[in-house]
């Protein structure tokens, strides 16, 4: 059994520790601590993951994952609870995005050592910069990891419900060029880079494209002035699908819109396109899948195995050959102000993770 009161103690103090994307250094020295004190070996790579690894009973090694970072720059969180939920006291997210999956790892850590229960030969990883588009995770060596298999924590929603399948997304950033003039005196030798951008934006496909098909425009800057005709504006965005050939031909027709429009006004634009990271389905018949649904159902979840619109470092994983299912902690309404936690959901998203480890317990 888990215990409760501690794994909100754990929570509590884990979101009071900052850690932000890129300032993780203090709270992966702390989670160092925690998993040395629970038996575990621990090692971070060049640029701070953390891994941690304990033996187990024989049997095949099971990953459990978390981010240690946070999303933005909200510093100072102080967390209250009210009715059973737990909230930001000021204006900050609450940082359960992922600390509430940290602490159900340990959680479920603490109480296998306490009870002395047979579990799987272990491995930890708590990654850094996943709010950067998987930053950490993309650059982890996965080809140390011994696992084939694991849970990560990172979700939402029902504790019944699990990720078997997130999109891949493609970074985007256009340099629109123009030529700067006087706005009044000879707007004729100009280009403005805002008109190119405009007409570009307004031609590419935007939003909800189909079910699994998404894009947006996040960041759109440039200009110096209310008389000068802009030379140069940054338009940044994304697009995602779970299918990796819908993606390419939508990043195709955003790119084909930037180009079309550069060149109906005799100038150019740099295009700069990264795939942060692809796409994975896994099948129901994933053993890890079918593990985590039995041990859903064995505790009176209702399963349903879900789409996700948003990557996690289990996009990585799968990639690299780690199926990786992923579980909710409760967490909602993140990256906002009015992030919470229900207690009651927390526990419930702890409890399935003591219930998945138990049973690929072999030994
Ligand atoms: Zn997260």
């Amino acid at each position: 059994m888990i215990n409760q009161d501690r794994l909100i103690d754990t929570f509590l103090e884990l979101v009071r520790i900052d850690s932000p994307s890129g300032q993780e250094a203090e709270i992966g020295s702390h989670l160092a601590v925690r998993l040395q004190a629970l038996g575990f070996t621990t090692e971070f790579d060049e640029i701070g993951n953390l891994v941690g690894r304990l033996n187990g009973a024989d049997g095949d090694w099971l990953l459990l994952s978390a981010h240690m970072d946070t999303v933005g720059t909200d510093i100072g969180i102080e967390p209250v609870i009210r009715d059973g939920v737990i909230y930001s006291a000021g204006d900050t997210i609450l940082g359960g995005d992922d600390k509430s999956g940290v602490a159900a790892i340990l959680e479920v850590l603490q109480t296998l050592q306490e009870e002395g229960l047979p579990h799987p030969p272990l491995e930890v990883v708590i990654s850094v910069g996943e709010e950067l588009g998987l930053y950490g995770a993309r650059h982890l060596d996965t080809g140390k990891l011994r696992a084939r298999q694991g849970v990560v924590l990172d979700s939402g929603g029902p504790a019944g419900h699990l990720v078997i399948s997130a999109p891949g997304q493609d970074s985007l950033v256009f340099t629109v060029n123009g030529v700067s003039s006087h706005a009044g005196a000879e707007p004729e030798r100009g280009i403005n880079a805002i008109r190119v951008a405009a007409e570009a934006i307004a031609a590419m496909p935007m939003g909800r494209i189909d079910f699994e098909t998404t894009s947006n425009i996040g960041i759109i800057e440039g200009g110096t002035a209310r008389n000068i005709v802009p030379d140069r504006v940054r338009v940044v965005g994304e697009a995602r699908s779970r299918d990796a050939k819908k993606l390419d031909s939508l990043t195709q027709s955003i790119l084909d819109a930037f180009n079309e429009a550069a060149a109906r006004h005799n100038t150019s634009v740099d295009c700069n396109v990264t795939r942060a990271y692809n796409a994975y389905r896994l099948s129901d018949e994933t053993p890890i899948v079918q593990a985590a649904a039995a041990a859903a159902r064995a505790q009176g979840h209702e399963v349903v195995l879900c789409n996700s619109g948003g990557g996690t470092d289990g996009n990585i994983y799968n990639a690299a050959g780690i199926a990786c299912v992923v579980i909710s902690t409760g967490m909602e309404d993140v990256h906002t102000p009015s992030e919470h936690i229900a207690i009651a959901d927390m526990v419930a998203g702890t409890e399935l993770l003591m219930e998945i480890v138990s049973r690929l317990a072999t030994g």
